[in-house]
Parts: structure tokens; sequence; C-alpha cells
């Protein structure tokens, strides 16, 4: 036994644990749990825990379903709602299969894989995750419109503000689990509020936005509303985005940054930008994974007035342009040797571990294959006409899930990524999406219709 496993089963006596919730996330995003007693533990570490994976999103087909969930021994965390003895813990898991190899259709190890490849390349993948959701005073089933918890605005400060109280509850309880906040405010739309993560390694980063997105759904119920991740709840607001920002490391050096260059990008930066610019659209189906995605990244400003709330559509960077994909924001004096590109395509909904491992691929064949960066866009990329855009090579992104999956089901860089059982199975998964939705009569033809046809 190891010495993290050790610290583990004396903190479940000192502290009274009764219940460990052993963590991991299916192939969607959703995570799962299942609780072992304290006395299971050390077989759990040794072999793990069998379960069905065939009862999992994505997991296994029924004949071969035994899988194997060995918890992570660094991740264990006391759930602070459920502090008091005989308390509750949990531990995120890496998915076996029977003889003990990694499983290929747990998300966990896809990032790990990509990882694995970043640090054969001498490079450590750094993120730091700005999460937009909303709080609602309900959340409706039956499709009709929910009901947003405030009616404050971007940054607003008022008494008696329900999203007030809930961000210094909500950051107090990820601190306590070791979950670091570096900024937190109230964001565009009633009822919608952002808190930023500080930068931490990829793995860290999309196990804490697992565990963020189930405290902010705890806290929320223990203040009477709700707290949802949909990336756009309302048509006429702006959506809810997970705008990422990366870096390289080589070592304690930041490889994006160079003294002197041009917005202080290295090659390796500048490759790097290259690669996720080319990608971009082949890997929306993961960074966009829902229907509801596409509209938010086509609700952009021009169009319905705000509503976008800058949400980009178009796939371009720009040095302080928030209309394009990828911004690499200003330099700050007295910062020096930092740099970093903020990607701001993906939104709230997308699964943290895919979406990480293909960013991750993308911006390492920009370097491998030494890509040349596209001239940089500064105008409002939306205000153009299209005629313009084509002029500079300014293509959209997919439009709706349909043409992002039409795209994904001709990627190399995403099968390749994802590996084949994952690739096939989300593949699958998000046709059956697009066929229900492209079936369903919606209320937006019956109210057009219905009066005068
Ligand atoms: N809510 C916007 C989005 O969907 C982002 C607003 C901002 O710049 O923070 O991406
Ligand atoms: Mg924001
Ligand atoms: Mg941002």
């Amino acid at each position: 036994m190891d010495k993290q496993q050790e610290f583990v089963l004396r903190t479940l006596e000192e502290r009274d644990i009764r219940f460990v919730r052993l963590w991991f996330t299916d192939v969607l995003g959703f995570l799962k749990s299942v609780a072992v007693a304290p006395a299971e533990l050390e077989q759990a570490f040794d072999e793990g825990i069998g379960f069905d994976g065939s009862a999992i999103e994505g997991f296994a087909r029924v004949y071969e379903s035994d899988m194997i969930a060995k918890p992570d021994p660094s991740t264990f965390q006391i759930l602070p709602w459920r502090a008091e003895a005989p308390g509750t813990a949990r531990m995120f898991c890496d998915i076996l299969m029977p003889d003990g190899s990694p499983s290929f259709a747990d998300p966990r190890f896809v990032l790990k894989r990509a990882l694995a490849k970043t640090s054969d390349l001498g490079f450590t993948f750094y993120t730091h995750p700005e999460i937009e959701f909303f709080l609602l005073k309900d959340k409706p089933v039956d499709g009709s419109r929910p009901t947003p918890a405030d009616s404050s605005g971007y940054f607003d400060h008022t008494p008696q503000n329900v999203g007030m109280d809930f961000r210094r509850q909500a950051i107090t309880m990820l601190e306590s689990m070791g979950i670091s906040v570096e900024f937190s405010h109230h964001e565009g739309a009633p009822g919608q509020q952002e808190i930023d993560l500080r930068y931490a390694d990829a793995l860290s980063t999309a196990d804490n936005i697992m565990t963020f997105r189930l405290v902010m759904k705890q806290v929320a119920l223990e203040q009477g509303v709700q707290a949802t991740f949909m990336p756009k709840p309302f048509s006429e607001y702006p959506g809810s985005g997970m705008h990422t920002h990366l870096s390289l490391f080589e070592g304690d050096r930041n490889a994006f940054y160079e003294s002197g260059a041009e917005y202080q990008l290295s090659k390796v930066g500048r490759s790097f930008i290259a690669g996720l610019l080319k990608h971009a659209a082949e890997i929306s189906a993961v960074t966009n994974q829902w229907v509801n995605s596409y509209k938010r990244i086509w609700g952009g400003s021009e169009r319905t007035a705000g509503a976008g709330g800058e949400a980009p559509s178009y796939i371009c960077w720009g040095h302080n342009n928030r209309s394009a994909l990828i911004r690499v924001p200003m330099y700050k004096p007295g910062k020096t040797g930092s740099a970093r590109v903020e990607v701001r395509s993906i939104d709230s909904g997308a699964n943290p571990y895919l979406t990480y491992a293909l960013l991750l691929a993308a911006g390492l064949k920009g370097i491998e294959e030494s890509y040349e960066l596209p001239p940089g866009a500064d105008d409002d990329v939306w205000a153009l006409s299209d005629a313009e855009r084509r002029a500079m090579g300014i293509e959209p992104l997919p439009q709706n899930l349909g043409e992002a999956i039409a795209l994904m089901e001709r990627s190399e860089l995403v099968a390749e990524t994802l590996g084949e059982h994952v690739y096939d199975f989300f593949l699958r998964n998000k046709k059956q999406e697009w066929e229900e939705y492209r079936s369903e009569v919606t209320a937006f033809e019956l109210r057009k219709n219905l009066p005068v046809l």
C-alpha cells in the first residue's frame, strides 16, 4: 500500500467517514457514483470494485459488461455538505477491464493518454476554465420556459441578490475541497453566474469541473434554486460558455512565451493556436455536444441584439477580440514569462475530459507539423459580411449538431484521440440525438405556421 492510500485509510478513521463514493464519468460527461463502506477500501485500492459497465452510457456492450472502478487516492476529499460525522468522502476512479488493463471507454483514460503524449514531447498542459451557468427558480421538464433566479446583469452587486449568497457559499465549499477559485461574478443574463477556477494541470481541472457541477447543483438546492449548465436555456439571453485558457510548460518555463516576439508568442504558441484553428470544426461535436449548443454559438450579436453574448461563430483568432474563437489575452507588463490562449467555443455542457484531450491533440498537431498561424482578426467578425469574411479566409463553425457530426465522421484526429470505442459510441449517440431533434415539430413552427397556414 502506498503513502496516499495509507493517508486515505487513516483519514477515514480519524474523521469517522462511513461512506466513500467512488466517482467516474460517462462518455457524455455525466458523473456516476458507487458508495462503498470504508472496510472495502483496502481491497478497492488493490483490485478495484466490479460493476456492470453495460448500464453506463457509452461504456460497454452487454457481452463484455464486467468492469472495474479503481479509486485514485490523490483525489480523496471529504464532501463538505456531508461533513459531520458520520461523513462521506469521494475519490475519482480509473476504469479497468477485468484483466486490469485500462478501459478504452473511460473519458479520464482518453485524457490521460493525450497527456502522456504531451509529456513524451516534453510538455505539461495547464488549463484554467471560466465556467458560466444559470441559477433558475425552477427546472420545468415539459419544455416550458424556466424562470431565472434573479434579475441582475453583468458584474451587478445588489443586496439580497441570490447570486451573491450563492457564490459565497459555493466558493467556500469548492475551496474546502481543494479547488481554488480565482474570480467570480454575475454574468450578463438574469440568473447567470460565472466562477473561474485557478489554473491546474488538465486532468485535475477536468476532475475539478465534474466536482464543480455537482457542488453548484448542491448549493443551489440548499438555497431553494436550481443550477443548470445547459448551453443556452433562453433565446433572448446569452448562453453559458466554458471558455478555457490553455498553456504548455517545458519544466517551469511557459513554452508559449517569447520575450520581444509579436504578442510575446513563441513559435510553439503560434503553431499550437494554428492547430486549434485548423481542427476547430471537426472537434465541435465534442466541445459543443448538444443540439442546444449551436443555439449559443449561432445566437451572435448582430442577429439578435446581444443574445449571442460574445459566443464565437467563426474560426479565427484575435488579440483582444471577444468575437474570435481564440483570444490571446493582453500581455500584462510585470507578468513576464506568461502567455496563454483562451478558447471560447467550449460550452458548459461539454465532457471536460474529452474536450481537453481534443484541444490538446489539435494544438500538438500544429506544433508537430509546424502549422503557420494565419493573420489575426482585429475586427468584430460578426459585423463583417460573408464576402468580407471569405476574403479574409475566415470560415464558420458548424451551424448545428448535424454539421458537426458530419465533420467529426471524417476526422482522423478525433478518431485517433478518442480511440475507436469512444469515437463510435459518441457518433452513434449524437446521430440519434440529431435524428430525434429533426423529427420533432417545435413550438417555433407551430407559432409561425399554425395561425396563417
Ligand atoms: N456568455 C458568453 C459565452 O457564451 C461569454 C461572455 C464572456 O465573454 O464572458 O461564451
Ligand atoms: Mg464570462
Ligand atoms: Mg472569457
